[in-house]
């Protein structure tokens, strides 16, 4: 294997802050403002460009050119027999600068009904650095209402809707497409994603985009949001989604090191289960403070610490437990 070291893909002018972290952890000049992502090994452009977003490969070549040409060479017998030149996955480095809207992408079926795409957009994310994370509705939502907050571009109300979950360094997270979430400020996340650039927008006040004409993926918001799940989530459907990281023992190819964190979440939950310190409002802090040093490198060191974790029968840390802290339920009722 000879590894291909890419530089930073990183789309301008997105309609969120952040990116300084990514900046940091590629050891380039500071960014603009709005730079929050990094498109790796990206044969995805973003949603109406012809080339933004595309790999550049470091002899020149467009990636997504280069897998056409070869795809057996780039991909594999197996996957191009199944599907293909279509790599069926981006992986993107996301730093949230801001809290993201509350947003879904559409499945596979509507992807394709509505928008002629050969994918939809699921998405799950492996947490490099923690904080809060918005997901699920708490309850069942009628369209009418779902459709009456974003006319209404009501974000206090939209956010209130979803559970909301403190995730830690190496906790993963999977968001089904149709699954209402948001990203809060000062998370920075490995995604990995279905390969299109597809979202729907419920809220776009404080953000650099005309949602009311784009948020709706050019299909008026009727048509979007029928593609936004409205069951609720219960804890035990969160426990499926958030989940600690799994623990794998890599052989890293020569001339490759590893550069992400390792599991510091689990060991630090380990610490404070001995000492019987589970402390929420220190945890509180600790974000704060974190948030605060933007600046800082991605080290493992200094990843959030003070979680707690479920036990199994034999009283060990359960690997599938829920990792992310759920917020108490609320009796939150919808405006008519
Ligand atoms: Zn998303």
């Amino acid at each position: 294997m000879n590894p291909i070291l890419l530089p930073s893909n990183r789309p301008a002018e997105r309609f969120y802050r952040g990116g300084a972290r990514i900046s940091e952890f590629r050891g380039e000049a500071v960014a603009a403002p709005r730079e929050p992502e990094d498109w790796i090994g990206s044969t995805t452009t973003v949603n109406g460009e012809r080339a933004l977003g595309l790999t550049m490969l470091p002899d020149g070549r467009v990636l997504r050119d280069a897998i056409e040409r070869d795809p057996v060479a780039w991909l594999g017998d197996e996957h191009v027999a199944r599907w293909g030149a279509d790599t069926r996955l981006l992986v993107k480095l996301l730093d949230a600068g801001q809290r993201l809207p509350v947003h879904a992408h559409p499945h596979d079926d509507f992807a394709a009904a509505h928008l002629g795409r050969a994918h939809g957009k699921a998405e799950a994310w492996y947490t490099l650095e923690g904080g809060t994370v918005h997901i699920g509705l708490r309850q069942d939502v009628e369209a009418a209402d779902l459709a009456a907050l974003v006319e209404r571009q009501d974000a206090t109300t939209l956010l209130g809707l979803l559970h909301e979950v403190e995730v830690a360094t190496g906790d993963v997270v999977w968001v089904p497409p149709g699954e209402l979430h948001a990203i809060g400020a000062g998370v920075l996340l490995l995604e990995l994603q279905q390969p299109e650039d597809l979202s729907i927008l419920l809220e776009w006040g404080d953000f650099a985009i005309d949602g009311a004409a784009v948020g709706h993926l050019g299909l008026g918001f009727d048509l979007a949001l029928a593609a936004v799940t409205r069951t609720a989530r219960s804890a035990a459907d969160l426990a499926a989604l958030i989940s600690a990281a799994p623990r794998v023992r890599l052989r890293l190819p020569r001339g490759c090191r590893r550069v992400l964190p390792t599991r510091t979440g689990s060991r630090a939950r380990s610490r404070d289960r001995r000492s019987g310190i589970l402390d929420r409002d220190r945890e509180r802090r600790r974000r704060r403070d974190r948030r605060a040093a933007t600046s800082q490198r991605l080290d493992p060191a200094r990843a959030p610490r003070g979680r707690s974790a479920r036990r199994d029968r034999h009283g060990r840390a359960a690997r599938g437990a829920p990792a992310g802290a759920l917020k108490p339920e609320s009796t939150r009722i919808l405006p008519g």
